[in-house]
């Protein structure tokens, strides 16, 4: 297989043997290592659908593979075969009439970039801006601004598709590629919807006595009609722990000898200054009114305090990683009314099963976050634990009509949890697209 690969590429591109870096081997879900028979690295559409003709014809595995930040084992080779990156396919295409053609591998942080430079904005943040735009069309990743922007899908106007058998095609037709983690297509082109720069913006911060009413106050703010871009909900669980393993606490945990049960974050955004300050006034109206009850309420105005709310948010993450003997996180979709239960559930199930729940969520999209940490057990003593806290979980969300697919997608990491319905349909979109079941085998479904 080597040898039929060297003739139709050149050496450089294909890695073997030692020459593996581990990195090829996982993601950031702490499953394993998985060692490819070789690393292809595509530097075009041609070498992809070259690539595919001849492991479809010889039914050898394909796993492609962006940035590799995914959270659920997507870009990693369970079923050995070749890792083919696209990460080296990283050039802007050009841009015209408000959309942005890139190739694959460009980062996030280089969309948002090149989207700027050309006076206009790209709105989805999943949270990793080293992730790679292929990566996030194929996880259709959303991130805390989609309850305004929606998900990554949302901006897709078209791409270019290379199938399993090496045909190279366009999205029209083969929409099922977008959110399909490699499953179905590899995606060496996309073009992205931009929209009008944000005229200004700024964050107002609702501490609240408990979860409940900080979710009444969520939905009376989404209600009002000033279409916020971000209403995050955050356990002061989480606020609490990741303060202190950065030092720095941001957002509140007492107020006036009170514990705060969870804090909500919300961005306004209008044409200029004097429009976000009259959406301000009128949110916090509902303060006053009695609609909303929150403990206080904080603004955030400026750029540094707004960069220094971000920079607390985004630490979240990597305070569990750093500060617990053991973490794991899941992430899941659930209907906004629900949510309350959810938060509920998962903090019984984690006292159940010792382990402190920390968690944040994205209202209105329906996004959860929820980490699991533990003081006493480390990565392999915490992998049973979660397991059970995880299958109880997953279990509670489909009940109440989530989707367990959530924002990270399915990988491998959460296969064991999928539906027979969702497995059913998956198989169908397999038997279309990829008779030969080549392009990211082991993986949904
Ligand atoms: C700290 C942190 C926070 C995160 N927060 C969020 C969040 O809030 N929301 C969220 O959605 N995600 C989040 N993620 C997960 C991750 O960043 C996203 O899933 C991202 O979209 C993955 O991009 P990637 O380039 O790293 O893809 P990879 O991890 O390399 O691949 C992900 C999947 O996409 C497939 N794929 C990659 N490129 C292509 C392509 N060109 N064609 C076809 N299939 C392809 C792979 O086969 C794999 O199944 C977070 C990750 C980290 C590390």
């Amino acid at each position: 297989m080597i040898e039929k690969l060297k003739e139709i590429l050149s050496e450089n591109q294909i890695i073997t043997g030692d020459m593996i870096g581990a990195d090829f081997c996982h993601d950031e879900y702490p499953g394993g290592n998985f060692v490819p028979a070789a690393v292809v690295e595509a530097g075009s559409t041609e070498d992809v659908a070259a690539v595919l003709k001849l492991c479809n014809e010889e039914g050898i595995p394909v796993t492609v593979r962006g940035a590799g930040t995914g959270q659920v084992g997507g870009s990693v080779p369970v079923k050995g075969g070749i890792v083919l990156s696209v990460k080296g396919m990283n050039q802007v295409l050009g841009y015209a009439d408000g959309v942005l053609k890139v190739q694959p591998g460009v980062l996030l942080q280089d969309v948002k970039a090149a989207a700027e430079a050309n006076g206009m904005y790209y709105p989805p943040d999943p949270g990793e801006l080293t992730a790679t735009i292929g990566g996030n069309v194929a996880t259709n990743a959303g991130g805390p601004c989609a309850v305004k922007y929606g998900k990554t899908a949302d901006y897709v106007v078209d791409a270019v598709v290379v199938l399993a058998d090496g045909t190279v095609t366009s999205l029209a037709g083969n929409e099922s590629v977008v959110g399909s983690e490699g499953t179905l297509g590899v995606i060496t082109e996309v073009s992205l919807k931009l929209v009008d720069k944000i005229g200004a913006d700024a964050i107002l911060l609702f501490p609240f006595m408990d979860i409940e009413s900080a979710m009444v106050g969520a939905k009376a703010i989404m209600a009002a009609g000033y279409e916020p871009a971000v209403v995050e909900l955050m356990d002061t669980d989480i606020v609490e722990f990741a303060g202190k393993v950065t030092g720095n606490p941001v957002f509140p945990v007492e107020m006036d000898g009170e514990r705060v049960g969870a804090t909500l974050m919300v961005t306004i955004e209008g044409t200029d200054d004097d429009d976000v300050m009259e959406k301000m006034e009128a949110i916090a109206g509902l303060a006053e009114e009695g609609e909303i009850e929150p403990l206080d309420i904080l603004v955030g105005d400026t750029i540094t305090m707004k960069r220094e709310f971000w920079a607390a948010h985004g630490a979240f993450h990597t305070a569990m990683e750093s500060g617990a003997k053991g973490a794991r996180e899941i992430n899941i979709d659930v209907p906004v009314d629900a949510m309350a239960e959810m938060i509920e559930f998962a903090k019984a199930a984690g006292e159940e099963n010792g382990l402190m729940v920390l968690l944040h969520a994205h209202v209105g999209s329906g996004g959860m976050h929820i980490h699991v940490a533990s003081n006493e057990l480390n990565k392999e003593a915490l992998a049973p634990v979660f397991d059970v806290f995880a299958a109880a979980v997953y279990a509670k969300c489909a009940e109440l009509g989530g989707n367990i697919v959530g924002e990270y997608g399915i990988g491998y990491g959460k296969v064991q949890y999928m539906s027979e319905e969702a497995k059913a349909a998956q198989a169908a979109l397999k038997a279309t697209y990829d008779p030969k079941g080549i392009l990211n085998p082991g993986k949904l479904g």
